[in-house]
């Protein structure tokens, strides 16, 4: 989609520290690291909210969860981490393209 940032980084046209990329998502570094590890993972297909679900979709995120779970120890998230999925404007969503945040690499209070 045009103008939405996150369809320019997985496209490569502005640069992103990517830690992982598949044929569905990207993992990255966020830019402004809340904790110690702060990570996003994006489909790559745009859309915005989970309100924005159908079946295919509902199933890519299952998969990207599942690859989550495999791949957080080789993210330095072995111990434990945080999944965040802000949903809309009111919940502090910035960017309108669905990520799942990963916040981890250190003991996290709720
Ligand atoms: P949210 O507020 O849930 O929409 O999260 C958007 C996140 O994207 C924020 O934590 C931003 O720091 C992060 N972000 C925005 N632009 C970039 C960028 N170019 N590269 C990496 N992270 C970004
Ligand atoms: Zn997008």
């Amino acid at each position: 989609m045009e103008d939405c940032i996150f369809c320019k980084i997985v496209a490569g046209e502005i640069p992103s520290r990517k830690r992982y990329e598949d044929e569905e998502m990207v993992i990255f570094e966020d830019i402004h690291p809340m904790k110690r590890i702060h990570l996003l993972a994006v489909p790559k297909e745009h859309f915005a909210t989970i309100a924005e679900l159908d079946e295919g979709r509902a199933a890519l995120l299952g998969r990207i969860f599942l690859k989550l779970g495999k791949l957080a120890p080789t993210l330095g998230l072995g111990e434990g981490y945080r999944l965040v999925i802000n949903q809309g404007e009111y919940a502090g969503q910035t960017v309108p393209h669905l990520h799942i945040h990963l916040l981890g690499g250190e003991p996290l209070d709720w």
